[in-house]
């Protein structure tokens, strides 16, 4: 197994529980890939940008129970859009906040108004401005858009900003999904113990050597195009540099927040205390002086280009690269006795859940 993320670590244990003998390798020197996480005063934080565990799949939910114990985190982030900070994903407090609309018909009948009739959304701009029209376009979107993807959002795929709830209910919680929290000693620990039974090498580049003397199966998860020697060329990534700062006291009061305009450089501020401590579930407010000179550990999501800061996070799957993974994909059928899985191994903007069900279907595929 080449990688030891969730995928590598998914399959590994689901190999190992079926009697098989696993090597998982890893060319950094740390498990959990990019949801690796330490604690830092006194809670896990993750290094490659927060990870909050979701899933809409009662049997991913149990499964990963089996790893590590999870609070009741639900995540709900804030906006800020410079001047306002506002209630996010789109909800019926942020457009009553928008608006001063107080029911869910008449922030129907606002939205009737302001939407952009475009029959076939083909790109992110055109899907926005179709289902809540230009001025939440303007406030929430274009800006964290074109910061995060370094490119005109009318440039990148609709199924980037599908992601994004939009409701008309009052519900704030950011994921459609029944399951949900944070892992109370993190993701690395989750890892750790997925990968009981199986032997791990860290620091192995998996091009260092030929694997094949080695293993009959091969699981690979690094980046797709890297494996086949970038025969058909580089595909594209966006990546992101994390700037770890102490604060002091309550730096923002929430986990979350959410740096929608263009003139802030960064994406995110993460007050990573809020994750755990659920600090946020007080009962009182508690005016105590000591309160506003205790470290907080906050992180800044930078957008950064790939060209100078090459570390793969998010695949984009715009019209040249997802014509270029597929002929990287006519190249995979070819290789029996490799299966390429992850984010960066099948070139796919997933989640944690959806990372471990491809592993564990992956893993039932390949032993059938
Ligand atoms: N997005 C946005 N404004 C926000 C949050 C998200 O425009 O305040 C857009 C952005 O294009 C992003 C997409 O919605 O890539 C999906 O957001 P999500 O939070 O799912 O991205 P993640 O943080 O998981 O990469």
């Amino acid at each position: 197994v080449v990688g030891a993320g969730f995928f590598g670590a998914t399959f590994a244990n689901r190999a190992t529980r079926y009697g098989k003998k696993c090597l998982v390798i890893d060319k950094s020197d740390h498990l959990a890939g990019a949801a690796y996480d330490k604690i830092m005063y006194g809670n896990p934080v993750c290094q490659f940008g927060a990870h909050i565990f979701h899933t809409k799949s009662k049997a991913i939910w149990e499964f990963i129970q089996q790893f590590s114990e999870f609070n009741n985190y639900i995540n709900k982030p804030k906006a800020d859009t410079g001047d306002t900070i506002y209630s996010f994903p789109l909800n019926m407090m942020t457009f009553h906040q928008l608006w001063g609309v107080r029911t869910p018909k008449e922030a129907e009948m606002k939205l009737r108004d302001v939407r952009v009739p475009i029959e076939n959304p083909k790109n992110a701009e055109e899907w926005i401005l179709s289902q809540v029209g230009e001025e939440i376009y303007q406030k929430f979107i274009y800006g964290y858009t074109k910061k995060q993807w370094m490119r005109e959002p009318k440039n990148l795929p609709v199924s980037i900003v599908k992601r994004l709830p939009i409701r008309l209910t009052w519900e704030e919680n950011y994921f459609n999904t029944n399951y949900q929290g944070m892992p109370l000693d993190g993701y690395t620990k989750v890892v750790e113990r997925m990968l009981e039974g199986s032997e791990v090498q860290l620091g192995v580049d998996y091009f260092s050597k030929d694997w094949k003397k080695v293993a009959k199966h091969i699981v690979y998860t690094g980046p797709v195009d890297r494996f086949f020697d970038y025969e058909h060329g580089e595909l594209e990534y966006n990546t992101l540099r994390f700037e770890h700062k102490q604060m002091t006291g309550d730096y923002q009061g929430t986990a979350v927040m959410n740096h929608t305009s263009e003139s802030v450089p960064y994406l995110r501020s993460v007050e990573h205390k809020y994750f755990y401590k659920l600090s946020h579930m007080e009962k009182h407010y508690t005016p105590d002086i000591k309160r506003w000179s205790t470290p907080s550990l906050v992180t800044f999501d930078y957008p950064v280009p790939y060209a100078e800061h090459r570390e793969p996070y998010y695949p984009i799957r715009d019209d040249i690269n997802s014509k270029l993974y597929n002929k990287y994909m006519e190249l995979k059928k070819n290789l029996s006795h490799v299966t390429f899985g992850g984010r960066l191994g099948e070139y796919k903007y997933l989640d944690i859940d959806q990372t471990m069900a491809s592993a564990i279907q992956k893993f039932r595929s390949v032993t059938a």
